[in-house]
């Protein structure tokens, strides 16, 4: 189910947040999108998808309809779950077609699927936001990490830190060179090289340099979709699931 989670307690006038990153093990959904298949737009069965989100949900001490999932489209538009902040409290159960969403509630956890692209997850422990977003090569190259925390700090998020997840690795990411050229354009540090010497991208290296210019404190998880088989990995496989990165904040004690 989770190929790494963490659960941080609240303590004193700071939340808490519990964040994680799925594997594809564990799940009901068959070939090719076995196991723990957490996306509904890749083919799979909707029944085995939904009991997956379930599995997550249930994990997580929450329902299902307590997760909030964005229609990811490679843009850099953003939105705020309703109830938090300015915005409405709603019953639409429609996902935002955004690539960044923010809550500031505590009954929900905010959800990014993700087979090679970069899952980054926020959260501000003291005044009480988290964040899950989607980062591609659109997203890197357009901004959708600088939008969310610029987003967020509107809100009054100050004291930010993220967990950027794992995705497919500059030595695997091979492009051709006008498309490295192109990434590279926006942030330099991502142009790679594969383990053949061809043109690449290091999408994470891109990301990881956004948040680090932003004062974002990061934790970059070590790993690559195409070469670990307990993640899903458009590249390798095509026709495939996708994981998720998921993050939920904790309620803070009662301050007097
Ligand atoms: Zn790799």
């Amino acid at each position: 189910m989770f190929w790494w989670r963490e659960r941080i307690e609240p303590s004193g006038a700071e939340y808490g947040v519990e964040w994680a990153i799925t594997d594809r093990r564990g799940g009901s959904s068959q070939e090719p999108f076995d196991e723990l298949n957490l996306a509904r737009h890749v083919g799979d069965l909707d029944e085995a998808v939904t009991t997956n989100r379930h599995r997550l949900a249930h994990e997580l001490g929450l329902r299902l309809a307590d997760l909030r999932f964005m229609d990811q489209v490679h843009g850099c538009d953003v939105a705020v779950t309703p109830g938090t902040g300015e915005a409405e409290p709603t019953e639409d159960a429609v996902p935002p077609s955004v690539d960044g969403l923010i809550s500031g509630r505590t009954d929900e956890a905010l959800v990014v699927m993700v087979a090679d692209c970069v899952p980054v997850l926020l959260v501000d422990r003291v005044e009480g936001f988290v964040a899950a977003v989607h980062a591609g090569r659109p997203g890197m190259v357009s901004g959708v990490v600088p939008a969310t925390l610029a987003r967020m700090r509107e809100l009054g998020a100050r004291d930010l830190e993220a967990l950027v997840g794992p995705s497919v690795c500059g030595r695997c990411y091979e492009v051709p060179a006008d498309m490295r050229d192109a990434a590279a354009a926006v942030e330099p540090v991502s142009a790679a090289v594969t383990w053949t010497g061809t043109p690449a991208i290091d999408l994470a290296s891109g990301v990881v340099e956004q948040l680090v210019r932003e004062g974002v404190s990061v934790r970059w998880l070590p790993g690559c979709t195409k070469e670990d088989p307990d993640l899903y990995s458009y590249r390798r496989d095509g026709q495939t699931g996708r994981f998720v990165g998921v993050v939920r904040l904790l309620e803070r004690e009662r301050v007097a």
